[in-house]
């Protein structure tokens, strides 16, 4: 795209965006100022790798606040890093400004990207992943330091907020773990604000994930005539015992709270298409979800170890998209259980199931990382909807959190 091209795209971005956010505000002209902010950032279309404004209306809100705001732009992705406070440990609040794409947008009941509240709840794509639990902790932010100044800050209040985890996560929250690093600066406890609760707002919160990897076995033969073997390598013959002994390993009986790590062949493919010729190689795809009881490292030199005693000319290549992370009950854990106690009443379970978030990356630094937000039924779906009563209450849960460290750290002071 030209220069002029992008800017008057981006000067089109800007005009509907306004059109977007003042018809929103002319029907909910009372609303709260958590949903606001949601619906304000909803109204910014940022499927990465575009941005839509969203990250320069939540720069502004912090920068509004009192923090200092870093703005991040590395290969089209912008992202940004916040602080508040002088000294004392990091404390963070992590997110993205990304969405995935609406799909069909005429298979919603309002346009994905222009918000609406209907029966107490705030429409629009993002509303729960992750645009309405970014406003809340904006909002908590933004009441719990309009009663600190940053000198009596017993603890620095930080945001890293990411343009593109939705997509390849490889710019955003790693670049701005990398900036935090290379100012000699380290973060001790994080609280990612993705969808967690399962049937109401505070029943879950999420302490590690699984990991992930990706294994391609290509198994090479010679290829034939299939009336002459005795000229030919078959690779799907040779496969045929490696693969299976692969899949009958038990990988452990899991750890920690983790089920056990699995390994399943998710492809197979070899021929050439004609019934009478033997192929040349064979290729077979498989996936590991695996617990902390094991590394990447550890689980490819188990699987070279399994295919050693077989007669094979293969080669392996792997790919690891998220490590497995599990951050020990500690003092996030215990702040954050009594903030969701103290609001909803509710003991909640401290859960290592489901998908990958950036928490992967946050992890390995040595942070307490937990996430916690809204019901995560709505995720990714058409109608993406946040009940406006749970935005008000995640906001007054993360504020309670703040506060709860203010507590820990004004002691250890
Ligand atoms: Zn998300």
């Amino acid at each position: 795209m030209t220069c002029l091209g992008a800017r008057l795209r981006a000067l089109a971005s800007v005009l509907v965006f306004s059109v977007r956010i003042e018809d929103f505000l002319s029907m909910n002209s009372t609303c709260d100022a958590v949903t606001r902010l949601a619906a304000e950032l909803i109204a910014c279309p940022s499927v990465c790798p575009e941005d839509g404004g969203a990250q320069g209306i939540i720069a502004d809100r912090l920068k509004g606040a009192g923090f200092d705001v870093v703005g991040l732009e590395i290969d089209g992705i912008k992202s940004l890093y916040a602080v508040y406070g002088k000294s004392g440990p990091l404390v963070a609040f992590s997110g993205h400004s990304d969405v995935v794409p609406p799909g069909d947008v005429e298979a919603w009941m309002v346009h994905p990207f222009r918000p609406e509240v209907r029966e107490g709840k705030l429409y629009g794509r993002g509303a729960i992943d992750m645009k309405g639990p970014l406003a809340a902790s904006v909002i908590a932010a933004e009441r719990f330091v309009a009663g600190l100044s940053p000198d009596e800050m017993p603890f620095r209040l930080g945001f890293i907020v990411a343009g593109d985890e939705e997509v390849m996560a490889n710019h955003g929250t790693l670049d701005l773990l990398a900036h935090i690093k290379e100012s000699g600066d380290c973060l001790k406890h994080c609280i990612v604000t993705e969808s967690t609760s399962q049937k109401v707002l505070g029943d879950m919160a999420k302490i590690g994930r699984r990991g992930s990897m990706v294994g391609e076995l290509v198994i090479r033969g010679i290829q034939g005539h299939s009336a002459y073997p005795q000229l030919a390598s078959n690779p799907i013959s040779k496969a045929l015992e490696p693969l299976d002994s692969l899949a009958k390993h038990e990988w452990g009986n899991g750890v920690d709270g983790f089920p056990p790590t699995t390994l399943q062949i998710t492809n197979v493919r070899s021929g050439t298409g004609a019934a009478n010729v033997i192929p040349g190689e064979l290729t077979a795809v498989f996936n590991f979800r695996f617990s902390p009881e094991f590394t990447a490292e550890a689980l490819q030199a188990k699987v070279t170890t399994l295919l050693k005693p077989f007669d094979l000319e293969y080669s392996l290549k792997w790919s690891c998209d998220a490590h497995p992370f599990l951050t020990q009950e500690g003092t996030l854990s215990g702040i954050l259980a009594k903030a969701i106690k103290t609001k909803t009443g509710l003991d909640t379970e401290f859960s290592t199931s489901g998908g990958t978030s950036d928490a992967r990356f946050i992890a390995p630094t040595g942070a307490e990382v937990i996430e916690f937000g809204t019901l995560s039924g709505m995720c990714h779906q058409v109608d993406e909807h946040v009940s406006v009563a749970d935005l008000q209450a995640l906001a007054s849960i993360y504020e309670l959190v703040l506060d709860g460290f203010v507590d820990e750290y004004r002691a250890i002071k």
